[in-house]
């Protein structure tokens, strides 16, 4: 009886978790899709502490207290812009669960385990283990990336390939040594120095892959941090975890993929640490000069416009430039013209970051286009006004082979009849490369923080 209230709770965390996922994909529903979530994490956690899988309450609600707090702390603190790192630092806390579960639980099994279900469940602390620990290193060189602590260009070991395939051929022996080993003893040693080498790989995986392919790496992390909660689950028999680290470990695949294709970058390729990618340096020099304009200029241009495009970038979240930008569309559009944002798929430093910019500052969702549907009219557009990106509208992706963004599909700004670029000096983007668009005849700069551009912009339209 109680076993099945048990059960009937898990079932319906689990719904309610594959209902808030369904929530966040859309901004209409992504706040119901969270507290959705939120329910689910409450009965799931009820749940477990009701059917006495833990020994001590006491230690469960003090160790619960301790991460409430310093969670509702660093959300209060965390500035949107330095959302990634924090995801992905979190992501690195589930791998070193991971690796700590299944230590703790080769050590000290639930149960006697003989014959077959022993040689399974050894295998679920191996691969527990394995995945645990590349997802934790490997977190953590993203979170230095990210954060700006180490360099985000892809580090090019001579041989980085073999280095990993040799990593991963020892650590399939070591688990062959670890289902045969006769005692606990070289056991532990067994895996502690798997752990070790999976350290190695997941630190090496992501250090070799680029600045503009972070995106992918966040949410394949993100992947990889929902099948170590799985194995998790799988070792310490709770069906719920199992569940939702497989919720997590695929629809993190799937994301990944999504922005893989929309990069068109190989998914593959990815995984393997930037395999088959000669991780290009730059555009070379750039012919041309380029052209200011001021704000009473843009003014002007505008004014004599029908059709206005937007596309917001990064700079846009550092300046919190969202509410003037809004504010400017409301009056552009009250004297009549057309005005729509284009939203590149990884502007900003996290799937969606833009979009859910533009929903804080009630910008009506009607106007905000993804890239594929806004790149066609683009010759059509009078003026097209960057705001603080710069990767996602760089022309050399297109034409210049050796970029290290070569392949990745960008908005083409420079079709439209003018384009002005708002940023605060020639600096380039998070992939490090030279933008050829700031020096093209159509182009103006139009220098400045974001948010004081539009603020003085604002005051002179309509
Ligand atoms: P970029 O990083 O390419 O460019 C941002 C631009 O904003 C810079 O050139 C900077 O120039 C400008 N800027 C910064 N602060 C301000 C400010 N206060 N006011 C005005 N401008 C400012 O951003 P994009 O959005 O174009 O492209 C995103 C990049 O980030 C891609 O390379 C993507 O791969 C990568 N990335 C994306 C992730 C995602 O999931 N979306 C995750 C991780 C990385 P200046 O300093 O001169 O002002």
């Amino acid at each position: 009886m109680f076993e099945g209230l048990i059960n009937s709770l898990y079932i319906i965390a689990s719904i309610f978790f594959i209902l808030s996922l369904g929530g966040l994909s859309h901004q209409t529903s992504a706040v119901r899709g969270n507290i959705l979530g939120i329910l689910g994490m409450i009965l799931a956690v009820c749940g477990t502490i009701a059917a006495k899988a833990v020994d001590s309450i006491g230690i469960i609600v003090a160790m619960m207290a301790v991460g409430g707090v310093f969670g509702i702390i660093v959300s209060m603190r965390v500035q949107m812009t330095a959302m990634p790192q924090l995801v992905a630092i979190l992501h690195s806390l589930v791998g070193l669960a991971a690796v700590f579960v299944g230590f703790a639980n080769y050590i000290e099994p639930l149960h006697e385990y003989v014959g077959v279900e022993k040689v399974v469940h050894e295998v679920e602390i191996f691969v527990g283990v394995l995945i645990g620990a590349i997802t934790f290193t490997g977190s953590v060189a993203a979170f230095g990336k990210l954060q700006g602590l180490i360099s985000s260009r892809p580090l090019m070991l001579p041989a980085r390939h073999w280095l990993n395939l040799i990593i991963a051929i020892v650590c399939i022996w070591l688990g062959a040594e670890f289902l045969g080993s006769s005692d606990h003893q070289t056991g532990v040693t067994v895996l502690l120095i798997m752990t070790l080498l999976a350290f190695v790989l997941g630190l090496h995986l992501v250090l070799a892959i680029g600045g503009a392919d972070m995106p992918v790496v966040i949410s394949m992390l993100n992947s990889y941090s929902g099948w170590a909660a799985a194995a998790t689950g799988f070792m310490l028999e709770n069906d719920l975890l199992i569940l939702v680290g497989a919720l997590v470990g695929s629809s993190g695949a799937i994301l990944s993929y999504i922005m893989c294709r929309a990069m068109n970058r190989h998914f593959v390729s990815v995984i393997l640490g930037g395999f088959g990618t000669t991780g290009g340096t730059a555009v070379g020099s750039i012919e041309g000069s380029i052209s200011e304009i001021n704000v009473d200029e843009v003014a002007g241009l505008l004014s004599s416009s029908d059709s206005v495009v937007i596309v917001p970038g990064y700079g846009l979240a550092v300046a919190h430039a969202q509410h003037p930008v809004a504010e400017l569309t409301r009056k552009l559009q009250d004297s009549g013209k057309q005005v729509r944002f284009a939203i590149h798929p990884v502007a900003g430093r996290m799937p969606g970051h833009m979009n859910v910019l533009l929903a804080e500052a009630k910008v009506p969702y009607d106007i905000v286009e993804e890239m594929d549907e806004i790149n066609p009219d683009m010759p059509a557009t009078d003026i097209v006004m960057v705001i603080g990106a710069n990767d996602i509208v760089n022309p050399s992706a297109q034409d210049t082979p050796d970029s290290p963004i070569a392949g990745m599909p960008v908005i083409e700004v420079w079709k439209a009849k003018h384009t002005i670029v708002l940023k605060r000096s020639m600096a380039s983007g998070y992939a490090g490369v030279d933008n050829p668009l700031f020096y093209k005849g159509n182009n103006r700069m139009f220098f400045g923080d974001a948010k004081d551009s539009l603020d003085k912009l604002v005051s002179m339209v309509g």
